[in-house]
C-alpha cells in the first residue's frame, strides 16, 4: 500500500510514536519530526452532548480520515488555505501545526439543530442566504453562542481574522454544498475551525459528518452524527454509505 513506508515509523503497529500532544473526543494529535507539522489520527470514538454520550463505532476513524482528506482537497481547489499536507495512512493525516482559534464558525443553509430550537423554527426550512454563527469553544460552558462584539472584546480573534474566517467559512461551505449536491446529499449546516500559523489563518480541524449535517436528497434521511445523537440507525453503516457516495465502493475506507 502507498503508506507502508510511513507505517514502519509509527502508525500504531507497535512501532514507537512521537509525543502525543493532545487527545480530543475523536482525534489524537502527535508531534512529528518537523516542528511545524503534526500527525492527526482519527479514532473510532463517537461522542455527543459534550461527551456525555460516547461509543466506539467500527471503522469510523478510517472513514472520517478519508472523508476529511477528500473534502480538504476540494476546498483547497476552491481557494481556501487549509492545514492538510497529505494522508499518511488510513487513519492519519499530516497537517500544519496551528494554534486553534477558540471559536467555532457554524454556517447554516437549512434550519436545524440549535438554530431551530433557539428561534422556535421548523427543521428543514431553507434559509434565504447562509447564516454564519460563532460559538466559543469551551467544554466547561458547552460551547456557548457568542456575538462578534464579545468575541472581539474578549480577544478571541482580531477584526481581520473575523472577516477572514467569515469569508473562508462561506467559501468552504459553498464548495462543500456543491460537491455534496452532485452526490445527492444536502449540506444543511457545518462547523468549521481555523488555526493560526505564522501570522496566517488556515482552515483546520476536520471536515467530516461528525461536524456537519448531511441529509439524503429525496428521503431527508440524516447521514451524519445526528444518527448517533438521536439513535436513528447504525452509525458505522451510515458513515460507510456516505463514504461510498463520496469515494466509491465499500473497500475505499482504507482498503484493508
Ligand atoms: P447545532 O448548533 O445546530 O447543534 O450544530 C450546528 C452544526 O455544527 C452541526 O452540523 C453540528 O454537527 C456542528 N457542531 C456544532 N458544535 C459542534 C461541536 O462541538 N462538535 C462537532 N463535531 N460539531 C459541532
Amino acid at each position: 500500500m502507498w503508506w507502508t513506508g510511513y507505517a514502519a515509523r509509527g502508525s500504531g503497529d507497535g512501532m514507537e510514536l512521537n509525543e502525543l500532544l493532545y487527545t480530543g473526543k475523536s482525534k489524537q494529535i502527535f508531534a512529528t519530526e518537523d516542528p511545524a507539522r503534526v500527525l492527526v489520527r482519527f479514532t473510532d470514538e463517537a461522542t455527543a452532548f459534550n461527551a456525555r454520550k460516547r461509543a466506539k463505532v467500527a471503522d469510523k476513524g478510517r472513514i472520517n480520515c478519508a472523508i476529511s482528506a477528500r473534502l480538504f482537497e476540494e476546498v483547497g481547489r476552491a481557494g481556501v488555505r487549509h492545514h492538510l499536507v497529505r494522508q499518511l495512512s488510513p487513519t492519519d493525516l499530516l497537517c500544519e501545526r496551528v494554534e486553534i482559534v477558540p471559536v467555532e464558525v457554524v454556517v447554516r443553509s437549512v434550519v436545524a439543530g440549535s438554530f431551530a430550537r433557539r428561534y422556535g423554527l421548523t427543521e428543514g426550512t431553507r434559509l434565504p442566504r447562509p447564516v454564519v454563527e460563532w460559538f466559543y469553544k469551551s467544554d466547561a460552558l458547552d460551547d456557548p453562542l457568542i456575538g462578534d462584539d464579545a468575541l472581539l472584546a474578549l480577544g478571541f480573534a482580531e477584526p481581520w481574522e473575523l472577516a477572514f474566517m467569515t469569508q473562508a467559512a462561506l467559501t468552504t461551505h459553498r464548495a462543500l454544498e456543491q460537491l455534496w449536491d452532485r452526490l445527492g446529499v444536502d449540506l444543511i449546516d457545518a462547523k468549521y475551525e481555523f488555526g493560526r500559523q505564522e501570522g496566517r489563518l488556515l482552515l483546520a480541524d476536520e471536515l467530516t459528518p461528525d461536524g456537519s449535517r448531511l441529509w439524503e436528497q429525496g428521503s431527508g434521511r440524516p447521514l451524519d452524527k445526528d444518527v448517533f445523537r438521536k439513535d436513528l440507525a447504525d452509525l458505522s453503516e451510515t458513515y460507510r454509505q456516505l463514504h461510498a457516495r463520496l469515494l466509491g465502493g465499500p473497500q475505499a475506507a482504507g482498503g484493508a
